[in-house]
């Protein structure tokens, strides 16, 4: 086991981080810009070395900064959370090529995924079924792309293959909208991923957005760890996520679950991952696998019992998979709701000084967050602040159990979205369970349409 890691990222998931490399016995090294200086997961750590200013571009995205950091403290090891370097392949390289360990896939596996082109291809030859679509990049030929597009039937989605934070989409109905559809998006992906490839995808209308988590170990061993709901979205942001998803046949989850082992099996992938699928009229279609630890992983561990970070931790010091499938039981349901400094309706970040903070408790609530009361949310970073998570033995339990923790809780001085998460655990569509993606943008607009 590795005696020393260095967490090269921030906020709550650098605070997850260091619990489990306390809990494991591995000393920490924090990395942080001068905003963070004050943060209190900075004065935890065994070590923290400043890397820059506040701007991501010159701290938490700077990768000589973060090497020579690993190098004057000695630490075997990176863990990289998510976000900013966690999916970016140069950075896992030249992590490798430096002497540390990447607490992650291959910079090939990321390679592979972060191509949503080849990540499809992929995952058709695993066997994992993906929404119908292109095989593969479009053509430049016009006539070859409207054959296409015609061939899966409208709407489509016109998709980059270098594409990540819902950006890179353009939906079109029509025939007519097509090209000058494919030609905007075409130019949009050069100037955002320096990568003009685009592939088609049939456009589904009410899709649920069902994704399967996996852990892999570089001996061969996988395993996946049930299924989590994340549908309630807003502007491709997940709001609420729960475990297991709501009347979703065991046997049909089971079923993906073994094709994504399958898939790791054969890309060879090691370390932690999420298959994404849209969920339609029974169906599971893939549409992109992420190569890292996910916001909504807390879930996942309160209705397994495995605490992944940890076992993050063990698969890339080469420890081999301490569980085979039938030990992963699924028990119970959780639900996450992420807590953004930001304002609750308008949805504009809402940094500043947290003047009061009272967080909730009680049996099967867990918060995972930095912030205290005293503490100033930056202004430059993501404006998600920590996550609260309610555990049950059945849904409904879990709800209740959501519903007093969000009335415990207070967080005053700056404004966050639990307005609109009381207003969502008492949703009765919400508390049926099964909406789909496009059910709280619709919530939304209704309610910002009707009369004062
Ligand atoms: P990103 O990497 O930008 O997150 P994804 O491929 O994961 O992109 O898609 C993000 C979201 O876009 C999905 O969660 C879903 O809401 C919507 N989406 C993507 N593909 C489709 C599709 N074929 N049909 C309908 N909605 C889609």
């Amino acid at each position: 086991m590795f005696g020393k890691i260095l967490i090269a990222n921030r906020g709550e998931i650098a605070l997850r981080i260091q619990r489990a490399c306390r809990e494991l016995g591995i000393r920490t090294v924090v990395v942080h810009s001068e905003a963070d200086t004050e943060a209190k997961y900075v004065k935890l750590a065994d070590e923290s070395v400043c890397i820059g200013p506040p701007a991501a571009t010159q701290s938490y995205l700077n990768i000589p900064a973060i090497i020579s950091a690993a190098e004057v403290t000695d630490a075997e090891a990176i863990h990289p959370g998510y976000g900013f370097l966690a999916e970016n392949a140069d950075f896992a390289e030249r992590v490798d090529r430096s002497g540390f360990v990447f607490i992650g896939p291959t910079a090939d596996s990321i390679r592979l995924m972060g191509d949503k082109v080849s990540a499809k291809q992929a995952m058709l030859k695993a066997g994992v079924p993906c929404v119908p679509g292109s095989d593969g990049a479009l053509p430049e030929d016009t006539k070859e792309i409207v054959r296409i597009a015609r061939k899966i039937g409208y709407p489509v989605i016109i998709k980059a293959a270098g594409g990540g934070g819902g950006r890179g989409m353009r939906v079109v109905h029509t025939e007519a909208a097509l090209l000058n559809a494919v030609n905007m998006t075409r130019s949009e992906a050069q100037a955002a991923f320096s990568n003009p490839t685009l592939y088609l995808e049939k456009y589904l209308e009410n899709p649920r957005h069902i994704e399967i988590q996996v852990l892999a170990d570089s001996h061969r061993n996988a395993v996946f760890l049930g299924e989590r709901d994340c549908s309630l979205q807003r502007r491709h942001q997940k709001v609420i996520e729960e475990a297991p998803a709501p009347e979703l046949a065991a046997k049909l989850r089971d079923k993906v679950g073994e094709r994504c082992v399958e898939a790791c099996r054969k890309i060879g992938y090691r370390g932690a991952g999420t298959f994404e699928f849209l969920y339609e009229g029974g169906e599971f279609c893939f549409i992109e696998m992420n190569t890292r630890i996910q916001v909504e992983h807390p879930v996942t561990e309160m209705i397994t019992g495995v605490d992944l970070v940890q076992e993050q931790i063990r698969v890339a010091a080469g420890q081999k998979l301490r569980f085979r499938q039938k030990d992963i039981q699924l028990r119970g349901h959780a639900i996450e709701c992420r807590i953004n400094a930001e304002d609750p309706y308008k949805f504009t970040p809402s940094p500043g000084r947290i003047t009061s903070y009272h967080p909730p408790g009680g049996p099967g609530i867990r918060v995972d967050s930095h912030i205290y009361q005293g503490y100033t949310v930056p202004p430059y970073y993501d404006s998600l602040i920590g996550k609260l998570i309610a555990y049950g033995d059945t849904r409904e339990q879990a709800i209740r159990r959501m519903r007093i923790a969000l009335s415990e809780i207070v967080i005053e001085g700056i404004q966050t979205n639990m307005p609109l998460h009381r207003d969502l655990l008492n949703d009765s569509r919400f508390v049926r369970g099964g909406v789909s993606i496009r059910y709280l943008e619709q919530k939304l607009s209704q309610e910002k349409s009707k009369p004062e």
